[in-house]
C-alpha cells in the first residue's frame, strides 16, 4: 500500500493511532468513545540536538555523561553516553515540557539554537557558542503525527480511560496511553500485550 490511498478490510482492528491525532479521524465509532478519545491531552515536549566539533564539557570540565539538572527554561541538559573523549559529540541542549516546550515551539529552529546556547553558555561558557557545529529541534506536540510528546489524562477514573480500555465493537485500542506506564516503551508493550491476549482470547471463543 506504501504511496498508495485505499481501503483496507479485516475481521478485527488495534489502533495505536495517538489519540491526539486520532479524534480528527473521521469515524463510526460511538459519541462516548469519541469523547473520551478527545479527553486525552497531548504534552508539549521539546528537544534541540546541539552538535560540537569539540568535545570541550569531556576535555575541559569532566563531564562524561549524565545530566545537568538547570534553572533556565531548558529544563535538562544531556550529554552523550558513547565516544568518550572522541572527536565530535551531541549533546540535547534541551529536554523541557509543558510551558518551556511551548516557548520554544513558537520560535524559527534558527531562534531555538540561539536561545538555546544563550542559556546554555550561562553554565558551559564560549565553547557552548563557539564549538557548536549544527542543530535539530523537535517539538512533538507541533509534530504533525503525533500531536504531543505522549498523553496527559485529565483523570484516569472519571471513565474515559477505563472506556477505551475496552473495544469498540471490533476495534481495540493500544498504546502506552493505555497503561500505568505512560512516555514508556514499556507501557506500550504491556498494552500491547493485555490488547493481543484479549483478542486471542475473543477469537478462540468465537471459533
Ligand atoms: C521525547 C521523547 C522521549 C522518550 N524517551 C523514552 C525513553 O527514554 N524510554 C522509553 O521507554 N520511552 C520513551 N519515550 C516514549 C516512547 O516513545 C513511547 O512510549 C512509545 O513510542 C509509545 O508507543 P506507541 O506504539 O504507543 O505509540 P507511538 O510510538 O507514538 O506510535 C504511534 C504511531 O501512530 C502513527 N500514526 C499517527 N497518526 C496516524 C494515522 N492517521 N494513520 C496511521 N498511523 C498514524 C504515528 O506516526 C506513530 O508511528 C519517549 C517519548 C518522547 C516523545
Amino acid at each position: 500500500m506504501a504511496g498508495r490511498r485505499g481501503p483496507v478490510s479485516g475481521d478485527y482492528c488495534v489502533c495505536t493511532i495517538p489519540p491526539m491525532v486520532l479524534k480528527d479521524v473521521p469515524s463510526d465509532f460511538s459519541d462516548p468513545v469519541k469523547a473520551a478519545i478527545a479527553y486525552a491531552v497531548g504534552v508539549s515536549v521539546g528537544k534541540i540536538g546541539l552538535e560540537y566539533r569539540r568535545r570541550f564539557w569531556e576535555e575541559d570540565e569532566d563531564i562524561l555523561g549524565g545530566i545537568t539538572n538547570t534553572n533556565l527554561d531548558l529544563s535538562t541538559i544531556w550529554y552523550p553516553s558513547y565516544g568518550y573523549l572522541g572527536r565530535r559529540g551531541t549533546v540535547i541542549g534541551y529536554y523541557n515540557f509543558g510551558a518551556n516546550a511551548e516557548t520554544y515551539s513558537r520560535l524559527t529552529p534558527e531562534e531555538r539554537r540561539a536561545r538555546a546556547v544563550a542559556q546554555g553558555k550561562k553554565i558551559h561558557g564560549d565553547p557552548y557558542e563557539t564549538e557548536l557545529d549544527s542543530h535539530f529541534s523537535v517539538a512533538w506536540h507541533r509534530t504533525r503525527y503525533s500531536q504531543g510528546g505522549w498523553v496527559s489524562w485529565p483523570s484516569r477514573t472519571a471513565g474515559q480511560y477505563e472506556l477505551l480500555l475496552q473495544p469498540e465493537g471490533h476495534t481495540y485500542f493500544a498504546g502506552d496511553h493505555l497503561s500505568y506506564y505512560i512516555a514508556w516503551q514499556s507501557g506500550a508493550i504491556d498494552s500491547a500485550r493485555k490488547v493481543v491476549t484479549e483478542l486471542h482470547d475473543r477469537v478462540l471463543a468465537t471459533a
